[in-house]
């Protein structure tokens, strides 16, 4: 039976009832020497006893409280300010606490894993009873309980994620050596990289992203430790810099396209096949009305008959229309039509597509030219006069949305038949894409459009830049940053410009990202955590909590 009850050293097992879905077990305290919590002497001189009722963890489906019988002891150093204390059971039932020490390690565990929403509610569905706010304290209780781990860091990454989108920042730090998440700090500017520097001087190495305010921090926060631009963000940045080539040029790609695609660059084939006789044909003779539509109207007429059968009972008690409309809470006018109805009033249907015939052969000639958007089509009917509403245009072509193909003119056509073949021209990042990814994971349209824009040079030019730069930044080679600037210098056009200032600016880290080992890929990975966690808790996370969750996730 030890096996039932916590620490089962401080506290002996001694007898077990059920009475309905609660167990409850009896114990008592055991040791006959405690030490005084104040001045640490030990005591064997017992004042009193009493009974502590903390909850346990469930057991076969049954929730769990502990009878424990408990003692307070005379301290008997008389130096000491305590004259009686507490029996203290660490591990078992900590002061105070209303629940053991190992039921609560399960709740702050389902903190930490879902939140307090998600987490109150599984441990609902466990047997415990807790609340939301119940959990998050605890799990805040826990962050500031532990003492950062982080003595003994050696290389560090450093990255940045917002807490709000533009407007607040924080700092994400991790051990690179034992991949894990070490600290969070309050924005992303030098001034706390600096201070958290200082306070760990056994930093070797840095892993950061490019952010001056990072370079500065771990410069003077840091100075022995060796920076590392981080490979990532080097590609990331010049993948922004090689979009900015295609923007520039942007009007080159549109003339080239217009001259190789000429004929299939702009919709303009005939909508309709022109043998066709223009007809108008017959309109539906019917709405069909989608599923959720029917559901609603269905429960709204429940509601109605309902409510007339009520305003009848008590029009027949002899109320007034105005005495029914104060006791059943509505107005006088929209109970009217109910009282004075001898029978349930069924509401008269407008004709179907009523004042939407006369457009018909325009509606489907738009419909087959592949406009389906009724509120479109609401606007351009309105522009011909139409004074009906968008919710009758929809249910008119509600049945088309049905079918493929519709009646025009006379003759069955299917949209997805007439649709003309369209060739967009690429914007600078749809270009990016093509001309970067591998090209196995190309369409055939992808493929032929990554050919044409090679034969742009200047894009040609500058797509060898980029893959010699990521060439040589895979190859780990020394020297390997020297001969690519050589390289980007010489270009023509000098289309990486921006680009190499930034790599001046940071020179030294950059040329380490070149040979070093570490890469602050693995911090990607926990700022995608941080995310994850920040969006569980519906952004509304104050800092210190999701801290707490990001640090001790389980
Ligand atoms: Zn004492």
């Amino acid at each position: 039976m030890d096996a039932l009850i916590p620490s089962p050293h401080l506290i002996a097992f001694e007898k077990l009832t059920v009475s309905g879905l609660e167990m409850t077990i009896e114990a008592k305290t055991t040791r006959t020497v405690v030490h005084c919590p104040e001045c640490q002497q030990p005591t064997q001189k017992v004042h009193s006893s009493y009974r502590r009722r903390p909850r346990d963890l469930t057991t076969a489906g049954l929730s769990v409280r502990l009878l424990l019988q408990t003692r307070k002891f005379f301290c008997e150093n008389s130096d000491c300010s305590r004259a009686v204390f507490c029996e203290r059971l660490p591990g078992c039932v900590e002061k105070y606490a209303h629940c053991t020490a190992r039921l609560n390690q399960h709740l702050i565990w389902m903190g930490l894993a879902l939140g307090g929403e998600l987490g109150a509610r599984l441990a609902g569905k466990l047997g415990y009873v807790v609340s939301a706010s119940t959990l998050i304290q605890r799990v805040r209780n826990l962050a500031s309980s532990t003492k950062n781990p982080a003595s003994e860091i050696k290389v560090l990454g450093v990255d940045d994620f917002a807490l709000r989108r533009g407007c607040e920042y924080g700092t994400l730090l991790v051990d690179l050596e034992k991949h894990q998440a070490i600290d969070l700090l309050q924005g992303r500017e030098a001034a706390p990289l600096i201070e958290w520097l200082r306070q760990h001087p056994t930093v070797t190495t840095i892993s950061r992203d490019r952010a001056p305010a990072y370079q500065e921090g771990a410069t003077i926060g840091a100075p022995q430790a060796e920076q590392i631009a981080d490979r990532w963000h080097l590609t990331k940045n010049l993948t922004s810099a090689f979009e900015e080539v295609l923007h520039r040029q942007a009007s080159a790609i549109k003339t080239h396209w217009q001259t190789v695609y000429a004929d299939e660059l702009l919709p303009t084939a005939p909508l309709l096949p022109p043998e066709i006789e223009r007809v108008v044909p017959p309109t539906p003779s019917e709405y069909v009305r989608s599923r959720a539509d029917q559901c609603k109207r269905q429960q709204w007429h429940t509601i109605r008959k309902e409510r007339y059968e009520k305003v009848q009972e008590l029009k027949a008690e002899g109320l007034n229309i105005a005495q029914v409309a104060r006791y059943m809470g509505v107005s006088y006018s929209g109970i009217r039509l109910l009282y004075e109805a001898s029978e349930y009033p069924v509401i008269q249907r407008q004709a179907p597509g009523s004042g939407v015939e006369p457009y018909d052969a325009y509606l489907r000639e738009r419909w087959v030219a592949g406009c389906h958007n009724a509120q479109q089509l609401h606007r351009e009917l309105m522009a011909q006069g139409y004074t009906g509403s968008r919710v009758t245009v929809s249910r008119y072509v509600y049945p088309w949305r049905q079918t493929d193909g519709i009646i025009v003119n006379g003759a069955v056509i299917s949209p997805s038949s007439l649709k003309p073949p369209k060739r967009k021209i690429p914007t600078a990042r749809e270009s990016v894409w093509i001309l970067l990814k591998a090209k196995s994971k190309l369409t055939q349209e992808e493929l032929q459009s990554r050919e044409q824009l090679l034969k742009i040079e200047p894009i040609k030019q500058a797509l060898e830049l980029v893959e010699g730069f990521r060439q040589r930044l895979a190859a780990k080679k020394e020297g390997g940053l020297e001969e690519w600037i050589k390289l980007a210098e010489a270009a023509v056009g000098n289309p990486f410009k921006g680009f190499l200032n930034g790599i001046r600016r940071d020179y030294e880290a950059v040329q380490k990202a070149f040979t070093s080992l570490w890469s602050n890929g693995q911090t990607e990975g926990h700022v995608n955590r941080l995310k994850y966690l920040k969006r569980q808790m519906f952004g509304r996370a104050k800092f210190d909590l999701l801290k707490a969750r990001v640090l001790n996730a389980i």
